[in-house]
């Protein structure tokens, strides 16, 4: 069976697979996409976030958000309007941003689902660990820059794949939940084919402006 990539659509064949993990690698886009047949049910995908921990007290959860948060202060003004997208079942990083002056709206599809949010266009926003799960990342991409206001920035937090990390072993592929993983030259074909600005690529943290 053939394997059409979920951002770009082209034809991709296997990268890896074992017991447990199957994914495929675009040629074009070089991204790296799980077999569909691996994809959790809504039920497993939602127990696996309510164990996510994301507690306003957690000076650990803090500084894992606290790239996003410099980089939306960097390039945004006070009051500016941000969306926090897939913001999970506490919508903790909106709060750190509340408080710097922020004004902020959530989305998230299990537990924020209020669809209107989506019909506003926003100055900003901000997608902390949540790009690695999209099953249609074309769909999903499409939808955030239609949201995305004229010179907004859209600012993800992710792990790309690159040069030196053992696919095999690698933690963040064996997390079923993540079912799309980009290189540097996946970001950049997105940036290229949804006619952006530009892209900043700061280790985690991808900030693409329109
Ligand atoms: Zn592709």
């Amino acid at each position: 069976m053939k394997h059409h990539c979920p951002l770009c659509a082209a034809d991709a064949d296997t990268f890896f697979k074992d017991s447990k993990h199957h994914f495929l690698l675009c040629p074009t886009c070089l991204g790296l996409f799980r077999d569909s047949n691996q994809f959790l049910s809504v039920e497993s995908e939602k127990e696996r976030y309510l164990h996510h921990r994301n507690d306003m007290e957690d000076k650990g959860y803090y500084q894992f958000v606290l790239p996003i948060i410099n980089q939306v202060k960097l390039h945004m003004t006070q009051g500016a309007k941000g969306l926090d997208f897939g913001c999970g079942h506490t919508p903790v990083l909106s709060n750190y941003l509340i408080k710097e002056g922020y004004g902020m709206s959530v989305f998230d599809p299990i537990f924020f689902k209020d669809e209107s949010v989506m019909n506003v266009q926003y100055d900003f926003i901000v997608c902390c660990e949540v790009i690695e799960h999209f099953y249609n990342p074309a769909y999903e991409f499409q939808k955030l820059f239609q949201t995305l206001g004229p010179k907004g920035k859209l600012i993800c937090k992710t792990h790309l794949f690159e040069v030196g990390i053992d696919f095999d072993t690698w933690y963040y592929k064996n997390d079923p939940s993540h079912v799309f993983i980009y290189q540097a030259e996946t970001i950049r074909w997105i940036k290229n084919n949804y006619l952006l600005q530009d892209v900043k690529i700061n280790q985690r943290v991808i900030t693409f402006s329109k």
